[in-house]
């Protein structure tokens, strides 16, 4: 018998992957060209050449015992200094191997950073919309979520709810810049009001608070929209990094955690997240790809297909009757239903064999979520069929 939490688990399962499984059996019986599967944040462009060219050269030059042994818990210390550098060469920081974990992608990071700080009945605070892996995430731990509203006109931060549901039982809180689903880019004021008030609330508590910030987007931003480096602006600061969205690899599972050495309890912190790597069965993140990954530091897929569907996508359904916050990164957006029942509604959206993701899966009911990580014709082809789909409920 699976233990009870499994069964709670399993029973919530995904609504993303569900909805990515639809797609696929609609895709068998209509074609995979007349179903518009907008369900899953799986990069639609290829690696960079530099990748490639990485692992041949990798492979060729160096011993095979070394590629793809085990290795210090926390990664290659080589490729871990690069990191450190190439961070300091384009953030103006100060970090050195000492403040790098390779990671199994974003996700190991945050799992490696929940299990160093929780203990059970810790509260991590959320920001509404978020990637709702993060409940499971912070239940791994028997953390509890404390969820926090957006603005709804603009989905950016409510401060005022942020600093009510701050207190001495709160261990962290996760921000997502640019957001999965909104697009939204919390820009430098916002990080600046962010950390006066954890300052403030840590003063008044007398405990550290820590701030996660989950970056697996951070090169995924339109017009040039600048992501603040937020260690520069709070010292309890981790920063999750991956190359799954912005290298095309997220089958790779590769990525790193950044821990700057002013943070509260760094040697501690430091010492368990290896420790965490190790026993939470990840042992290292990937090794071959550590390596690729460090030949590539400055490279990124052609993002710029994304910022082409935004465009054509975000006219269209503006157009159409749909209301939606203009995404500023990611390749998210997060549209209004016309109905409250947002699952409702992506189950009768089906029926104009378009796949969307219901916004209580961010818990963020009545909303929706359009992942237009795919090639531009889909995005193109699928325009009559939100057309469609936006009168079916005005006429
Ligand atoms: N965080 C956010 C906000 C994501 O959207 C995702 C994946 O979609 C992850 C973390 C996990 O990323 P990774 O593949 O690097 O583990």
């Amino acid at each position: 018998m699976i233990s009870k939490k499994m069964v709670e688990l399993v029973k919530n399962g995904s609504a993303i992957r569900a909805m990515f499984e639809d797609g696929k059996i609609m895709a068998e019986k209509y074609g995979k060209e007349n179903i518009y599967d907008f369900s899953l944040g799986n990069p639609s462009v290829i690696p960079p050449e530099s990748v490639k060219n990485a692992i041949f050269d990798i492979i060729k030059e160096q011993p095979e015992t070394e590629i793809h042994g085990y290795m210090n818990n926390r990664g290659y210390e080589e490729v871990r200094e690069k990191i450190a550098f190439n961070i300091n060469g384009k953030q103006g920081t100060n970090f050195n191997k000492n403040n790098i974990i390779m990671t199994v992608g974003a996700a190991g990071a945050l799992n490696i950073t929940l299990k160093t700080i929780i203990n059970p009945g810790d509260e991590i605070i959320l920001f509404a919309p978020y990637f709702g892996e993060y409940d499971n995430y912070i239940s791994n731990y028997d953390g509890i979520p404390v969820i926090v509203k957006p603005n709804f006109e603009n989905f950016s931060i409510d401060f005022e709810d942020f600093e009510k549901k701050i207190s001495n039982k709160t261990k962290a809180l996760i921000i997502n810049n640019p957001n999965n689903p909104t697009g939204v880019v919390y820009s430098e004021n916002d990080i600046k009001k962010l950390a006066e008030i954890l300052e403030s609330k840590q003063k008044e508590f007398n405990t550290s608070i820590y701030l996660i910030s989950d970056e697996p987007y951070r090169e995924l931003v339109f017009n040039d929209e600048v992501i603040p480096y937020i260690t520069k602006y709070y010292r309890n600061t981790f920063v999750g990094y991956s190359y799954s969205k912005t290298l095309s690899l997220p089958g790779e599972r590769i990525g790193y955690l950044v821990i700057p050495s002013e943070m509260d309890y760094y040697e501690e912190i430091f010492g368990a997240l290896g420790v965490a790597n190790r026993i939470l069965g990840y042992v290292n993140a990937p090794s071959l790809f550590q390596k690729v990954i460090s030949k590539c530091l400055d490279d990124t897929s052609d993002l710029s297909v994304y910022e082409e569907n935004k465009n054509i996508l975000y006219k269209a359904l503006r157009e159409y009757g749909y209301e939606c916050v203009e995404p500023k990164g990611t390749f998210y957006m997060f549209p209004k239903c016309f109905i409250k029942d947002d699952k409702a509604f992506c189950d009768r959206a089906k029926k104009y064999r378009l796949i969307i993701v219901p916004g209580s899966t961010f818990s963020c009911p009545g909303y929706f979520r359009i992942a237009y990580c795919v090639d531009k014709n889909t995005v193109i082809n699928s325009l009559e069929s939100f057309k469609l789909f936006a009168e079916s409920y005005k006429f």
